[in-house]
């Protein structure tokens, strides 16, 4: 089968990522943020978007802006793009996102993105004493002032974490900073950086994220009527319907290209910024066979088929599917020579999940939801109960 014809695991919606900026007025410890003076993408790139898609797929696509810091483009941007791309690749069906750290964020800016209902991923990696460690003296107030600006305008914020060898020890405060503040909590682990002198040094063990997630679980189960942790979601979710929930534990490549700045067409947000991975310009038009002989798009498929043939015989491959490839192939300067690291991790939650999921099923275990469950043993909430919450 031509590369070009292979389809994803998952029907999920194409999905464009717009990196206005690859600046940054943040000083995060483990990130590779650049200069806030950093080019920014033009109206003129916009337009050459929705040009390029016109003829490039026929189903409805889901814009994120991504960055550095998008916000860093301003209202003006904003105000000019977004009717642009909403109108523009119509017949089909378009959403937004945006993913900030909301320290530019104006009650202009909220105006716009109310008016297109446009939901906010922000980072906060808990308490602010913890996050201004990790992330910069000043980071919590900045991003706290923005959300309150996004609040008063009615727009959904949801934060994401990211757990590194430090915050880690402080899982126990982090989880309860989200239940406290009644937050939905959604989080990642720090990769090893590729652009910092100590690549390692924040960067969280795949052991280590393991155990993270399978205590995550434990206190999901605890709170669940008080708190949804999204990441424990998808995971069962895959675990339950066989096929993954997030693009982590999909095929991405080719239902998830990202724009840089300048409109070069990269595999992903996460590769922007890097030449090696260019596919294409917007300002080319090129369609699915013209990216498909980019060498990116073809490391993005060799690793689809190396995932099949390595993973083969695990048993979580359906709903896995090797994991990231950024996180593969990144680290091997291009090169295959394993899957994502977090391989560890995933393969220590996606057990955990399916032997609770067996011993609640099955019984055993005294848990809530079990179709053959003791009725003297003591109930709590299990997995099950998160799958019809
Ligand atoms: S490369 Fe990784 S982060 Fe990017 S879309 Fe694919 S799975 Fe998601
Ligand atoms: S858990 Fe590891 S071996 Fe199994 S599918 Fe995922 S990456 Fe492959």
């Amino acid at each position: 089968m031509a590369r070009t014809e292979q389809k994803s695991a998952i029907n999920m919606p194409f999905h464009v990522m717009l990196i206005p900026t690859l600046g940054c007025p943040g000083k995060c410890n483990y990130c590779w943020s650049s200069d806030e003076k950093s080019p920014v993408m033009s109206i003129e790139t916009i337009k050459e978007v929705v040009e390029w898609l016109k003829d490039f797929r026929e189903d409805s696509v889901t814009f994120t802006f991504h960055g550095g810091e998008p916000l860093l483009a301003g209202a003006d941007f904003y105000r000019e793009a977004l009717p642009i791309l909403n109108e523009g690749v119509k017949p089909k069906k378009v959403a937004f996102a945006i993913q900030t750290n909301l320290w530019k964020m104006t009650d202009e800016i909220a105006e716009i993105f109310a008016e297109y209902n446009i939901p906010i991923g922000s980072s906060l990696d808990g308490p602010k004493e913890l996050n201004d460690f990790q992330r910069g003296e000043g980071y919590f107030e900045n991003t706290m002032r923005g959300y309150r600006i996004a609040k008063e305008h009615g727009l959904s914020v949801r934060f994401i974490t990211t757990f590194t060898s430090h915050s880690e020890k402080f899982r126990e405060n982090i989880f309860h900073f989200y239940l406290e503040n009644g937050w939905t909590l959604k989080f990642h682990p720090a990769l090893p950086s590729l652009r910092g002198d100590e690549p390692e040094k924040w960067a969280l063990d795949p052991e280590e994220y393991g155990k993270l997630l399978i205590y995550l679980l434990d206190k999901y189960l605890e709170n669940m009527d008080q708190i949804e942790v999204m990441n424990i979601d998808h995971l069962c979710k895959g675990v339950f319907g066989g096929r993954g929930a997030v693009c982590t534990f999909v095929d991405c490549m080719g239902d998830v290209l990202a724009v840089g700045p300048d409109g070069s067409i990269y595999p992903c947000y996460r590769f922007v910024g890097m030449p090696e991975y260019v596919m294409g310009n917007v300002y080319d038009h090129p369609g699915i066979e013209d990216l498909a002989k980019s060498d990116a798009w073809k490391l993005m498929f060799d690793y689809k088929e190396y995932v099949d043939q390595n993973c083969k015989d695990c048993t979580h491959i359906k709903y896995c599917r090797g994991g990231c490839p950024y996180n593969a192939i990144t680290p091997t300067n291009g090169e295959i020579k394993g899957v994502d690291p977090h391989c560890i991790s995933y393969k220590m939650i996606f057990d955990e999940i399916t032997k609770r999921v067996n011993e609640e099923m099955f019984g055993g275990s005294g848990l809530e939801m079990g179709f053959f469950q003791d009725p003297m043993k003591p109930s709590k909430p299990g997995i099950m109960s998160l799958m019809f919450k």
